[in-house]
């Protein structure tokens, strides 16, 4: 017999949930109050849902599924008290998420795709390759069941940071976002999230239109295209020139302030002519700079430039951090958190 596959909720934004009951036969109210169980009071068994009645519970069960991640295991790092998640997707990719917790907030950094495609060479998800996107229902499961198993507390922070690029993966991840904003879902507002991007002009644009106002984190890496271009890939196709352009409209539009990400490499990124021209850049627009060192890449048995990258020493991160600071520039260095279950930045690439 044809086994019927279930269609699966969670992903669903308000609006697919109206529709999708009306197609049924049912009123759209019905899924504004499936959003609110499935989201906000996290539940993933249709018959907890008690202001449905009893034939549509079992209707549901029957037709419709809410987990779109099995949660396979979870390890804390006793040093610094991160915890990384280890999800399944239903085709057997594994996935992870990582809460990082700070003195006033817990942040989860979720993944959008599988691996990625981008090839950066200081990053072990650029060298494990492109498998796949994830669904929307795949990226907004990595927050509810994270917050289901997280032990240390409430998760308050999302940053779009783990395996893959959101931009290329811009359809899923816009709707992930409007899930996660929706008026009805009182968790999480715009503030409170970050999505991070190696660099999509034309995608930047489109987020900046899309009215959802979050935060954006651009990878910047280097000033210099060249530079960027040797380790970067990407940067080839879309220039450091045209990121800067849409950037500024994506600031102008959201009025929001970018966050410039920078992963220290010796030799690369870290010279005199790197502090004046990253000064230069972030005059142009309100911005941070948040100066993250290098987490090693060595369990992926890199070859080529990425075999010979080496993190900029710690005192001199700290030196060149106060060379920008002292032309009025916000700059940040991130800890290097979860390095002992490689689950700090660039280093998420679960073996497949
Ligand atoms: N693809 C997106 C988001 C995921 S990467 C992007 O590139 O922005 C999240 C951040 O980690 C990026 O700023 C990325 O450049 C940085 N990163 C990647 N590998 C790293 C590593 N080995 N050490 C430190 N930061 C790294
Ligand atoms: Fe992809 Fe971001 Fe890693 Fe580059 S840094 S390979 S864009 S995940």
């Amino acid at each position: 017999m044809n086994k019927t596959k279930k269609v699966q909720l969670k992903g669903l934004t308000i609006s697919e949930l109206r529709d999708y009951f009306k197609s049924i036969g049912e009123s759209a109210f019905r899924g504004e109050q499936v959003f609110n169980w499935i989201y906000n009071h996290k539940v993933t068994d249709f018959n907890e849902m008690q202001n449905l009645s009893k034939e549509l519970r079992t209707r549901l069960d029957e037709t419709c599924e809410i987990a779109a991640l099995d949660f396979v295991t979870s390890e804390n790092s006793p040093s610094t008290g991160t915890t990384k998640f280890l999800f399944k997707t239903n085709d057997d990719k594994n996935i992870e998420s990582v809460v990082i917790p700070e003195k006033e907030r817990s942040t989860l950094c979720i993944s959008t795709q599988v691996g990625c495609p981008l090839d950066c060479k200081f990053c072990a998800t650029g060298l494990m390759g492109y498998k796949r996107n994830l669904t929307p229902g795949e990226i907004v499961d990595q927050y509810f069941q994270s917050a289901k198993n997280y032990e240390d507390g409430e998760i308050t922070n999302i940053v779009y940071m783990g395996m893959g690029e959101p931009l290329l993966n811009f359809d899923n991840t816009l709707k992930s976002i409007k899930i996660f904003t929706a008026e009805l879902n009182k968790g999480l507002s715009r503030h409170r999230i970050t999505v991070s991007t190696s660099g999509i002009p034309h995608k930047i644009k489109e987020l900046a239109e899309s009215e959802l106002r979050i935060k954006l984190a651009f990878s910047l890496h280097s000033c210099f295209e060249d530079m960027r271009t040797k380790i970067m890939p990407i940067n080839k196709k879309y220039s450091l020139k045209e990121n800067i352009e849409a950037i500024k409209f994506y600031s102008k539009k959201t009025k929001t302030r970018i966050t410039y990400e920078y992963t220290m490499l010796k030799g690369i990124n870290d010279r005199d002519e790197d502090v004046k021209a990253l000064v230069k850049l972030c005059s142009n627009t309100p911005s941070k700079i948040n100066i993250i060192p290098f987490n090693s890449i060595k369990h992926m048995a890199p070859e080529g430039i990425s075999s010979e990258l080496e993190p900029t020493p710690l005192n001199e991160i700290h030196e060149f951090a106060d060379k920008v600071r002292n032309k009025n520039i916000t700059v940040m260095i991130r800890e290097t958190q979860g390095d002992d279950i490689a689950a700090a930045c660039g280093q998420l690439a679960v073996k497949h």
